[in-house]
């Protein structure tokens, strides 16, 4: 495993399928990596905009978004907003964003807008997680492009590996392509029901076929995790102590062990 000297150490969470818990990993890690006294950026990435409107920030409140970094060269710092969570900021999407793939064809340099908008930050964050949509779009590429790492959220469900060749060729064409010290940093097992055994078989089926990369943590399957979106906060604010919260304030702990950031807590 390698040290991450480097600040920030920037996280892509994708999986081109959609409701396997990128979205949630991103607001409720970021949250916990807040709470340790990381400082963190969301970058939304989702024309869906569910981590934005996750994390509290009103429609109104998007006028400028990560479609204007990616299309109109706003910079970053122009569209970051600060969240409920203290030591947590955003960088909103709204439904705009959508175009902003097709917009992005005919640009130089189309995969490394992120990558560039990410350089002319002003402020300094420990990590960047980067919420990508349910795609391989040049939205996911440029976020590939930008990180250091990508964590992979896995549903535990059948299929769940299925889709993941697919994912991993990307990577492995953005390595050679544009990005070459992209790492993998980790499979998260996500919606894990510990009544059903197909969970426990897709998990022990991950574990036996990707070995370490695989969290040890893995998320259960909580109804606090997707209540809490729709009171506009993290689950880690709305009920701290649910198994879903307690869940990822351990995969935070071990993101931080796995990062070898020295001042881990947990
Ligand atoms: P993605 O971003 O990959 O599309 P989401 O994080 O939005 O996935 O999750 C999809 C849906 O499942 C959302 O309604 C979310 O609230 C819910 N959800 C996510 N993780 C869990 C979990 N561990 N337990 C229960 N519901 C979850
Ligand atoms: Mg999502």
């Amino acid at each position: 495993m390698s040290v991450i000297s480097q600040k920030p150490d920037v996280i892509a969470l994708a999986n081109q399928k959609g409701g396997v818990g990128k979205t949630t990993t991103a607001i409720n890690m970021g949250t916990a990596l807040a709470a340790s006294d990381r400082s963190v950026l969301l970058i939304d990435l989702d024309p869906q905009g569910n981590a934005s409107t996750g994390l509290g920030i009103a429609r109104d409140q998007r006028k400028l978004s990560t479609y204007d970094v990616l299309i109109e060269d706003k910079p970053l710092s122009d569209i970051v907003l600060e969240t409920i969570v203290p030591n947590l900021h955003i960088a909103p999407a709204q439904p705009d964003l959508s175009s902003a793939d097709m917009e992005l064809m005919g640009r130089t340099g189309r995969a490394s807008r992120l990558k560039q908008a990410l350089r002319g930050l002003d402020q300094s964050y420990d990590y960047v997680l980067i919420d990508c949509p349910p795609s391989l779009n040049l939205l996911t590429v440029n976020a590939l492009t930008a990180a250091n790492a990508v964590m992979v959220p896995l549903q535990c469900e059948f299929f769940a590996l299925e889709g993941l060749s697919q994912l991993m060729n990307t990577i492995r064409e953005v390595r050679s392509a544009l990005n070459p010290n992209l790492e993998i940093q980790g499979i998260v097992l996500t919606m894990y029901d510990r009544r059903n055994n197909l969970s426990h078989q897709v998990a022990a089926d991950a574990r036996a076929t990707l070995g370490d990369v695989v969290y040890e943590t893995v998320i259960p399957r909580n109804v606090r995790l997707s209540e809490a979106p729709s009171h506009a906060v993290p689950a880690l604010l709305y009920d701290e102590t649910s198994a879903g919260s307690l869940a990822y304030q351990r995969l935070a702990a071990e993101l931080l062990r796995r990062r070898q950031d020295v001042a881990a807590v947990g």
